[in-house]
């Protein structure tokens, strides 16, 4: 299981203070947890809750996203 420690949606990374913040949020699917950061939920939460974008799967095209080598 891949660990994403940036947002799958604009690559910020994940600071240990958003770790303990709840500005993230969690999205989970079978290779894991992803966390998206607090402006890209804001800016998907529609797309986000209708199954639109699904951070945790990496096929899913996403604004911004950056191919990862694999
Ligand atoms: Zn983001």
């Amino acid at each position: 299981m891949d660990t994403i420690l940036g947002c799958p949606l604009c690559t910020r990374p994940r600071t240990a203070a958003d770790i303990h913040g709840l500005a993230w949020s969690s999205h989970h699917g079978p290779g894991g947890v992803v966390f998206v950061c607090g402006p890209c939920t804001r800016a998907h939460l529609v797309d986000l809750e209708c199954g639109l974008i699904d951070p945790a799967d990496a096929r899913t095209p996403a604004p911004g996203r950056v191919a990862r080598a694999a």
